[in-house]
């Protein structure tokens, strides 16, 4: 069983506990200078839990003396609050199932998707749900309160209730527009067909305009494909790659896409109708998860957004003052294929048949 102690500093750890309401705990407990030992006591107390800087470094090196001399009970009291198992263990779905099944217990099924387990270790509840897109079981740490309302009135969180649509919940993102934007996210795949097939049938593309568009279209993709080695959602705050320079990578090679698509087309107005379509969905939904985005990571977003522009990417990379952050910072290609990256290649290819028959007859 793990102790209070151990239960407090994992809580602080994985940002579940402010700092500042670790910082009171920690002064109101001074044996912890005999648990820790006085070299990591004293880093504790006297890092100030103000600035992110120091805050993060603490949370790593208390991190790592836990793991260095603490037995733990289970995984799951390293996890944040919501989590994609994928994420924590690494693997895709048949592994994530049998984890789930090795070091949870089902308490209760909603459905043959979602339900309320308890770790075996720790005996934390938590509420999984499946998303029908990557099939990658959702997360929510819930609280006894909440674990009750489900055992006893059958009362499910609403957290997941959208997870077909990615991990961007429309209710977390406070803000007036949330209908609106909540329609445009839903429709903007669905719009985005309608806007090809409109701008496919009005292209008229040249040999030229295809000279110069594809390999614009294709260094979109390039940056789509970098930037998806280094996004882990809403794990951790991506800043390393192509998001050292702007925010939304995955956008920004959208966009490029879009932009050498347009020029392909050959088409004016079909090119701006593309464009047109691009900002007006985009824009509002990369407001939308900055804003979700300060809320999960409440602590490093602040500065990297100060620094790195929303969109059109800076001249130089951004280097964050802790070392420590670019400790992910590799490309990793398992993360390409796992979000199917190379389907907007495929859509690229396509697309270019398609201009280059036109084109040809
Ligand atoms: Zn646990």
């Amino acid at each position: 069983m793990m102790s209070e102690t151990e239960a407090v500093i994992w809580e602080f750890i994985r940002r579940d506990l402010s700092p500042a309401d670790f910082e009171q705990w920690v002064y109101s407990h001074p044996e912890l200078e005999q648990f820790w030992g006085k070299e990591t006591y004293l880093e504790v107390i006297s890092s100030g839990f103000v600035q992110d800087g120091h805050v993060y470094e603490v949370r790593e090196s208390l991190r790592e003396w836990m793991e260095r001399y603490i037995q733990r009970v289970c995984d799951c009291v390293t996890w944040e609050s919501r989590q994609v198992l994928f994420e924590v263990i690494g693997s895709g779905f048949p592994e994530a199932k049998e984890y789930l099944a090795s070091k949870f217990e089902t308490v209760r099924s909603r459905d043959e998707s979602s339900g309320l387990v308890s770790c075996k270790g720790c005996q934390q509840k938590w509420y999984f749900a499946i998303s029908r897109e990557f099939l990658d079981y959702y997360l929510l740490r819930l609280s006894e309160e909440q674990a009750q309302a489900i055992i006893n009135d059958d009362k499910w969180p609403a957290d997941f209730d959208d997870i077909s649509y990615g991990p961007l919940k429309t209710s977390q993102t406070g803000g007036g527009n949330k209908s609106v934007r909540s329609v445009l996210q839903r429709l903007r795949v669905p719009l985005g067909f309608v806007t090809a097939a409109v701008f496919l049938i009005f292209a008229h593309p040249s040999r030229l305009s295809l000279i110069i568009g594809f390999p614009l279209a294709l260094c979109g993709v390039a940056i789509r494909a970098w930037a998806s080695g280094h996004l882990k959602k809403n794990a951790e705050l991506a800043i390393s790659g192509p998001y050292a320079y702007t925010r939304n990578p995955l956008y920004f090679g959208s966009f490029i896409l879009a932009l050498g698509c347009a020029v392909g087309g050959g088409n004016r107005w079909s090119g701006l109708l593309l464009l047109g379509f691009f900002l007006a969905v985009y824009i509002p939904v990369m407001q939308a998860e900055a804003e979700y985005m300060m809320t999960l990571f409440a602590g490093a977003y602040p500065a990297y957004a100060r620094h790195v522009p929303l969109f059109l990417p800076r001249l130089t990379p951004w280097q964050p003052d802790s070392p420590g952050r670019q400790q992910s910072a590799a490309f990793d290609r398992n993360l390409y294929l796992r979000y199917r990256e190379y389907r907007a290649l495929v859509g690229l290819l396509v697309v270019f048949a398609i201009l280059g028959l036109k084109a040809a007859f």
